[in-house]
């Protein structure tokens, strides 16, 4: 599948505030179902372009799907089926609390510490969000 068309099927896969003003370079997850077991193929790569550690998306996912999953060489494999949809749409929540600024909506932002409390901090508008913990 080439880039165009996996663009326009993160797009189309969206809620349309997203989409509105500005489009963002968003990676999208290789999701392939292999037996009893889900992979995704470019994890690393894909959290790696939103300048976010692997591990911390990692970490979120443990959160949101209850299963045993092994990260390795950039992948990421998750013991039993998960439709492309199901993690796609996971991925959209990580990106929208951990990725885009909450305020503007644009991807240049940093988690930081505050206070002891991390936040997300918007390099773009100069927005602090507060995020979850992860
Ligand atoms: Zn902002």
């Amino acid at each position: 599948m080439d880039y165009d068309k996996m663009l326009q099927r993160l797009y189309s896969s969206l809620p349309e505030k997203t989409v509105s003003k500005e489009r963002f370079e968003l990676p999208v997850l290789e999701v392939q179902i292999q037996g009893t077991k889900t992979i995704i193929r470019n994890f690393s790569q894909a959290v790696k372009t939103v300048q976010r550690e692997d591990k911390h998306f990692y970490k979120f996912l443990t959160k949101e799907i209850a299963t045993a999953m092994i990260m390795d060489e950039g992948k990421l494999t998750l013991n039993g089926k998960f439709p492309q949809m199901q993690i796609s749409k996971l991925f959209e929540n990580y990106l929208k609390e951990y990725v885009l600024c909450h305020e503007c909506h644009k991807p240049d932002t940093q988690i930081i510490e505050r206070n002891g409390v991390k936040v997300l901090k918007c390099t773009a508008c100069g927005a602090i969000s507060a995020i979850r913990k992860i």
